[in-house]
């Protein structure tokens, strides 16, 4: 029996309006429609789970094959109760308080400070209405002045449309996705990074960082001189994969940290399944491989023996890097990959300099332009938002990009901005002095800053000296960036910010979605996956080899699907059929999401993004049956 997951695979519909008048009719006709009962006797599945290959079964004992009546509840709390009287001498009055069946459910976070069992959701947020002090409900106003922080209502009910069209509806590519709920009414401050934010860079870019870095390894780490005529393979790799600098491979691994076969590489050339099973002894890689315990413990990051790159500068770096390790491969030279993997990170490090002074140069051939760039501020200024920009480029990088961009007078725009910000140390470390930038003299000053002015340029810092100086609180404070850990993922942990992400990806992703063929594929592959799942413990003659034949089949769509997206590594938000280790950081750490910072242009200052409910596996197929 193979376990599969019902959920369907396209289900990026952004809503359409609908008029009053038949609102009505729409409402009438989805009420009639009732999802079925779940089967009490059900399998629910996380992750595809084929139990043929499972040789051995092992088991826990309490609650997993010994199941308790109630009297067991009764039994420890009775004998709990009991011990704090006699051995730890609570006031005997408590020995007459009897056990309250279902007052609590599993799951629950009791806060040791202040006291209160409550329910977190999945963003570690509070659900209204279920904190309680002893037997007692807390007000919702009380746990607010109790937490000082915003609290997010789940609660939500997905906007009725009828699914009359057997193939799902095209995903607009001007969408801002939401992962949590966000009320844009209650963000006062806009703030942005700038590579790949506000500024997109044109395939031209990773060439430029390519060839630099190509031709550093040559003249600096003396690499051989044939790698010189290398050229740089567009599509090749795909950002969010892990590179292993122990053997040498790069690969994508989804939300369990399970490799997907057929996305390893060594060099140019797929590592077959087996060699991959062999080299890792599992399909899963153990946690300590990917991430070190403790964010920032230097001692731990030592052990973790993948790095994940998951910045978008980071493409043309593993491009380097897959065709110099092919190089030698096949020129027979011995190599460590972790040595060439340090050598190709610090040599297109080392050459942004260079990469800047090049843009600065001819700007358009490198930039992408953005007219809706200017309206959108202009927007944000009209709505009397505050905004600040934090990057760790240098100033005069960006103050030709702006121009480009936006026009000569761009700094109007921003009440504070922050150069060479070095994130993620801007948003980790405690003291760290701001500086200001001295744009006559191209250099910085030594004077102390004690106040943020508009027009200034400021130099390092730290984000809690930004927060101090201007009392611009967490909640109110919305940031983007591409970069889901050095832009989004301290903001969103340690100061509360909401977050947006600028996934560029999502254009390309989209419209490979919207391709009739690829929502033909995809819908015959769920449906075909449902079919396997339904017949395959009949008995009977034939089933076997047809069930065969549907699984091969299953296989090819689902490489076929894959490749659409990239050749080589498929799409950057999926696996087969789980979310990749990329997307689940993006889900986590970002509140929307979007393909370019002007999508928000489509909706307006006061609007409110709604995540979809989405469906666990225990739950009902779909809302809609
Ligand atoms: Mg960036």
């Amino acid at each position: 029996m193979t376990v599969q997951r019902t959920q369907p695979i396209i289900n990026h519909n952004i809503g359409t309006a609908v008029g009053t008048v038949r609102l009505q009719e729409v409402r009438i006709s989805a009420a009639k429609k009732l999802p079925q009962d779940v089967s009490i006797k059900g399998v629910f599945a996380c992750n595809e789970l084929d139990l043929k290959e499972v040789q051995v079964y092992g088991f826990d004992y309490d609650y997993t094959l010994a199941c308790y009546k109630p009297s067991m509840d009764y039994l420890l709390y009775n004998l709990g109760r009991d011990m704090l009287i006699q051995k730890y001498k609570y006031p005997g009055g408590i020995g007459n308080l009897e056990y309250k069946k279902d007052f609590a459910v599993r799951g629950l976070h009791y806060d040791i400070e202040k006291g209160l069992l409550l329910k977190l959701d999945s963003f570690l947020q509070i659900q209204f209405g279920t904190v309680y002090r002893g037997l007692h409900p807390v007000p919702d106003d009380e746990v607010l002045r109790l937490y000082k922080n915003r609290i997010i209502p789940i609660a939500y009910v997905e906007a009725p449309h009828k699914h009359s069209h057997k193939l799902p509806q095209d995903v607009s590519i001007k969408g801002v996705f939401a992962c949590n709920e966000l009320d844009l009414k209650e963000v006062q401050v806009y703030g942005f990074d700038y590579d790949y934010t506000l500024a997109c860079y044109k395939p031209s870019m990773d060439y430029l960082l390519y060839n630099l870095g190509r031709d550093m390894l040559i003249q600096k780490y003396k690499y051989p001189g044939g790698i010189g005529n290398l050229e740089y393979k567009k599509d090749f790799a795909v950002r969010g994969l892990h590179y292993d600098i122990e053997k040498g491979l790069l690969l994508k691994l989804d939300s369990f940290l399970q490799i997907q076969f057929g996305t390893v590489y060594r060099g140019l050339h797929p590592v077959p399944d087996d060699e991959v099973l062999r080299l890792y002894k599992n399909r899963i890689i153990p946690i300590a491989y990917v991430e070190a315990p403790h964010k920032h413990s230097h001692e731990a990051l030592h052990r973790t023996k993948m790095v994940q790159l998951a910045d978008l500068f980071s493409v043309p770096e593993m491009g380097l890097l897959c065709n110099v390790t092919e190089y030698f491969l096949r020129n027979h030279i011995d190599y460590h990959p972790e040595i060439l993997f340090r050598d190709v990170k610090n040599s297109v490090k080392n050459c942004h300099p260079v990469m800047h002074q090049m843009v600065v140069q001819n700007v358009s051939e490198y930039l992408e332009q953005n007219k809706d760039l200017k309206r959108f501020f202009n927007r944000l200024k009209e709505a009397n938002k505050n905004m600040f920009l934090v990057t760790n480029s240098p100033f005069h990088f960006v103050d030709i990009g702006m121009k480009f961009l936006v026009g000569d007078d761009w700094k109007d725009y921003f009440d504070v901005v922050i150069v060479q910000a070095r994130k993620p140390k801007f948003f980790t470390e405690e003291t760290r002095p701001l500086r200001i930038y001295d744009e006559v003299n191209k250099t910085q000053l030594w004077d102390r800053v004690t106040k943020l002015e508009k027009g200034v340029i400021y130099l390092e810092g730290t984000v809690k000296q930004l927060q101090d100086m201007t009392g611009w609180q967490g909640h109110q404070v919305l940031y983007f960036g591409d970069h889901p850990y050095s832009d989004l993922a301290d903001v969103t942990l340690e100061h509360g910010w909401r977050t947006g992400a600028i996934i560029k990806e999502l254009t390309h992703e989209i419209a490979t979605l919207n391709n009739p063929k690829f929502k033909e594929n995809a819908n015959w592959l769920q449906m075909l996956t449902g079919l396997i799942e339904e017949h395959q413990d009949f008995e009977g003659p034939d089933v076997h080899t047809i069930l065969d034949e549907w699984i091969k089949e299953r296989d090819g769509l689902r490489n076929e699907i894959k490749r659409v997206f990239n050749k080589q590594f498929g799409s950057v938000f999926r696996t087969y059929h789980n979310p990749t280790y990329f997307s689940r950081r993006l889900f986590r750490f970002a509140d929307i999401y979007m393909s370019s910072i002007t999508n928000l242009l489509e909706y307006s200052t006061s609007h409110t993004f709604y995540p979809r409910r989405g469906v666990m596996p225990h739950e009902y197929t779909s809302y809609f049956v």
